[in-house]
């Protein structure tokens, strides 16, 4: 008998919801609240039946979108009963060393994540507060935690200590997490069931390109290294985010423009990146496609940054995992950006990876030729579906 999921991914402001039927992974309705707590009432915007619609309601809290999205559901009939739904599945950003897998939360689980709180201090705090606002609006539903660190915690030892003194690892949880691991799992799943393989079987890259972007190293289905950190700042060059530089930047800066803690965690977290470097914006189909020649920043070479942090991560990737069978592009970019993937893959030809232009062009599955000895593959993400089949799996459990 199918089964209502609902999936959750509650931001500072924003609550992001989407009702699944299972096993079908049938879409029933998908809702977003923007404008909590700025006191301006909430705008909500849902998909049903092929229509969207975005409207101003009353409300301020989390507690109150959850209130209008039940009332919503029972009111267009999407459930006869609310007792129709079983389980609420709820992203939660940190899992940090606690949670090596998506888990059922249960009041020891709510306080494991709200104590995580310092190593995602502007996630985990609003996390918790959608968990605690389902939980009393839904008490005979079981709550689920799929958290975007746990697919990482297969790394080894070696791939995630910082080569700095250990006793910061020891005494403060210093170490790589990694963060996107239900995207980077979810679409090597989709690629593997796509070409008709055994997940165990293949060395595979997936690059999550996005306004935050990162990529990782699987190999027989689990993380063994990717490109964020500690926090999601680390790796790749990013929308506003720096990425990997030399840290000793930092204190130079702070020493010689008189920079504070603060001004420094501004500067490498919204005011870097390919905004940083194009001087024009963060979002690439401005610096890419817009009209540039009003600037005098550095469109191409910002561009030119990012492509090639993502080439050398795949190479050095590569070469951790002992060779490639697959390489996988996925989220804004990596699914829409024919110039961004063909320019990431340019000097990969000696790993036996040659790119399909048409293919590439018109956004293929397969983006490689039939010669190619790796298949380039563009596989949509979806972040929500794989929240509904960790949860629907651990009822099943
Ligand atoms: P996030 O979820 O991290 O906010 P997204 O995955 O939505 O980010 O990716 C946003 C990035 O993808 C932006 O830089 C945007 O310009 C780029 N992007 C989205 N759609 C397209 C497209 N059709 N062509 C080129 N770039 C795109």
């Amino acid at each position: 008998m199918s089964q209502k999921i609902m999936a959750i991914n509650s931001g500072s402001s924003s609550l992001k919801f989407q009702l699944f039927s299972m096993p079908e992974e049938e879409l029933l309705v998908k809702c977003l609240f923007e404008r909590i707590g700025l006191g301006q009432g909430l705008t909500f915007t849902y998909t049903y039946q092929g229509v969207k619609e975005k409207m101003a309601i009353a409300g301020n809290t989390h507690a109150d979108a959850v209130a209008y999205l039940l009332d919503f559901l029972l009111a267009k009939e999407i459930v006869a009963d609310l007792k129709e739904i079983v389980a609420v599945g709820h992203r939660v950003a940190h899992g940090g060393e606690t949670f090596q897998s998506a888990s059922l939360i249960e009041e020891a689980e709510l306080q494991q994540i709200e104590a995580l709180s310092p190593l995602a201090p502007l996630h985990n705090p609003v996390n918790a507060m959608g968990i605690k606002a389902f939980q009393k609006a839904l008490p005979h539903c079981r709550q689920v935690a799929v958290f975007d660190t746990s697919f990482h915690q297969t790394m080894a030892a070696k791939n995630y200590i910082y080569p700095i003194p250990y006793k910061y690892y020891e005494e403060d949880g210093i170490r790589r997490y990694g963060f996107h691991g239900t995207s980077h799992a979810y679409v090597a799943q989709e690629a593997a069931k796509h070409l008709n393989k055994d997940l165990a079987d293949l060395k595979i890259i997936t690059c999550h390109l996005g306004n935050g972007a990162s990529l990782c190293g699987i190999a027989n289905g689990e993380s063994v290294i990717t490109s964020m950190g500690f926090t999601p700042l680390a790796g790749l060059m990013m929308g506003t985010r720096c990425g990997d530089i030399d840290p000793s930047i930092l204190p130079f800066l702070q020493k010689n423009k008189g920079l504070s803690s603060e001004d420094i965690d501004r500067m490498i977290n919204h005011e870097s990146g390919l905004l940083g470097v194009s001087e024009i914006s963060s979002d690439f189909r401005d610096v890419m496609e817009g009209d540039v020649s009003q600037y005098d920043g550095n469109p191409e070479l910002a561009v030119d940054i990012f492509t090639t942090k993502v080439k050398q991560t795949i190479g050095s990737y590569a070469a951790e995992l002992g060779g490639l069978d697959v390489l996988i592009f996925t989220a804004g970019l990596g699914e829409n950006s024919y110039e961004i993937r063909r320019d990431s893959c340019q000097g990969l030809e000696f790993l036996g990876l040659e790119i399909d232009p048409e293919k590439n062009f018109t956004n293929q599955l397969i983006i490689s030729t039939e010669n190619s000895k790796i298949p380039v593959m563009v596989v949509p993400t979806n972040e929500e579906l794989m929240i509904v089949r960790d949860t629907f799996e651990i009822l099943g459990a």
